[in-house]
C-alpha cells in the first residue's frame, strides 16, 4: 500500500544531511529545526500559527483541550472515520456524538449535524477523509448560528484546498477554529516515526495549545495549565522540512495514480470509482472504491492479493459498533449510509513511488476478475 524506502532513496542525501545536521547539534528536544518547520508549514497551508505536538491524536487532544470545553459537552463526529476523532472525545470525558456521512464524498453530512445538534453542543469536528474536505461553507455556517467550536481532522487532507461560494480557497485544516494534522509515516507528509500538529489563526488558541502540548508550561518551571507532554521531536522536525519541499510533488504523483484508476477502471458495472467533492481538491490518501452487492469482497480482495496486488477496507466497522463507543451511540437514530459504505469500500494502492507498469498490471487484474 506505501513504499517509504522508495520515497527515502529519492531524497537520502538531503534527509541523511539533514539528520546528520541534527546529531551534530544535539538539541534533540526543542531543537531549532522545530521553529523552522512550524513556520515553513505556517507559510504552506497560509496559517498564521502552527503548534507541532507528537501525533495527530494527541493534536485533536490538545485542540478540545485549549477549547476548554468541558465534561459532559457533546461534540459531533463522523461515525465512519479513524477511532482517533472520538476517542479524545471520549477520554476528556465529552460525549462524542456520532453522526452519518454522505454517500458521494464519504464525508460529514451537513444535515445530519443539524439533526444532532442539542443545547449540550459546543463542538464539531468534521474529519477530511481519504483527502477531500467535507462540506465546510455548509459546517461553518451551521456552526455560526449554534455557536459550536469548528475543529478539522485535516489527518489525511494536507494540501488539499477547499473553494468557498465567494471564490476564495483555504487549506484543509485552516478554516475552522483548530485544524489538526499527523505525521504518521503513511499520511501525505510522513515523518519516520509520529508526528503531528495544530494550526489556528487564533493567535490566544494558537498560545494555549503550545503551553498545553508542553506542561502547561507559560515558561520553564512555570506551570499555567494543566497540560501534557507531546512534542515533535527534532529529528522529525528536520525530516518533515526536507519532506515538506516536496509535498506537492508527491499530491501530484498521487494524482497521477487517481487519474490512471479512473480511466482504467471505468465502465466496470460493478464498481464505483470515488466521486469527488464539488469544493474540495483530492490528495488521494486513499483511492477508494465501492463495490456493488453481487461482488464478495473478501473473495475480490483475496484474488488481487494472490495476483501480488494488496488492498485495505478503511474502515470496516463503523464507530458506533466498536465496543469502546457502542454505548455513546445509544439512542442515535441509525447511520445507514456509514453500514453501507462499511461493507462496500476497498482502498487501492495508491502513494508516490508507483510505476506504470504496477498500474496496468493492477487495472488489467481487476477487469479480468469475473466472480
Ligand atoms: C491518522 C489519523 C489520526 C491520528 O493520527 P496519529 O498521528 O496516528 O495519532 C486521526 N484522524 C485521522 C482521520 C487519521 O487518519
Amino acid at each position: 500500500m506505501v513504499d517509504l524506502k522508495g520515497q527515502y532513496d529519492r531524497i537520502k542525501t538531503e534527509i541523511d544531511h539533514a539528520i546528520q545536521a541534527c546529531l551534530n547539534e544535539a538539541k534533540f528536544i526543542n531543537g531549532p529545526q522545530v521553529r523552522t518547520f512550524q513556520s515553513q508549514l505556517g507559510s504552506y497551508l497560509g496559517v498564521k500559527h502552527v503548534v507541532t505536538c507528537a501525533n495527530g491524536t494527541d493534536a485533536l487532544q490538545i485542540a478540545l483541550m485549549a477549547l476548554e470545553l468541558k465534561p459532559g459537552d457533546e461534540v459531533i463526529v463522523p461515525c465512519f472515520t479513524y477511532a482517533a476523532t472520538a476517542e479524545v472525545i471520549a477520554l476528556l470525558q465529552l460525549k462524542p456524538v456520532m453522526v452519518d456521512v454522505n454517500p458521494g464524498d464519504f464525508n460529514i453530512s451537513a444535515d445530519a449535524i443539524r439533526q444532532a445538534i442539542t443545547p449540550a453542543t459546543k463542538a464539531v469536528i468534521p474529519v477530511h477523509l481519504f483527502g477531500q474536505c467535507a462540506d465546510m461553507e455548509s459546517i461553518l455556517e451551521i456552526a455560526r448560528q449554534h455557536k459550536l467550536f469548528v475543529v478539522e481532522d485535516a489527518a489525511q487532507a494536507i494540501g488539499a484546498t477547499y473553494r468557498f461560494s465567494d471564490g476564495t480557497l483555504h487549506h484543509a485544516g485552516t478554516m475552522g477554529d483548530i485544524g489538526c494534522t499527523s505525521f504518521f509515516p503513511s499520511k501525505n507528509l510522513g515523518a519516520y516515526g509520529d508526528g503531528g500538529a495544530l494550526y489556528t489563526n487564533n493567535p490566544a488558541l494558537a498560545a494555549k495549545a503550545g503551553m498545553i502540548a508542553n506542561h502547561g508550561q507559560s515558561k520553564k518551571y512555570v506551570h499555567e495549565l494543566v497540560g501534557i507532554n507531546s512534542r515533535l521531536d527534532t529529528l522529525q522536525a528536520a525530516i518533515l522540512s526536507v519532506k515538506l519541499a516536496h509535498l506537492d510533488a508527491y499530491i501530484s504523483a498521487r494524482r497521477e495514480v487517481a487519474a490512471f484508476y479512473d480511466e482504467g477502471l471505468a465502465g466496470i458495472p460493478w464498481l464505483h470509482i470515488p466521486q469527488r467533492a464539488t469544493q474540495s481538491t483530492h490528495v488521494f490518501h486513499q483511492y477508494t472504491l465501492r463495490l456493488s452487492d453481487e461482488i464478495n469482497r473478501e473473495a475480490f480482495s483475496a484474488y488481487l492479493q494472490e495476483l501480488g496486488i494488496p488492498t485495505m477496507i478503511y474502515y470496516p466497522l463503523p464507530l458506533h459498533e466498536q465496543q469502546a463507543y457502542r454505548t455513546a451511540a445509544q439512542g442515535a437514530s441509525g447511520f445507514p449510509v456509514t453500514e453501507q459504505l462499511c461493507r462496500e469500500v476497498l482502498s487501492l494502492p495508491v502513494h508516490t513511488e508507483m510505476e506504470t507498469e504496477q498500474l496496468q498490471h493492477i487495472v488489467r487484474t481487476i477487469r479480468a476478475y469475473t466472480a
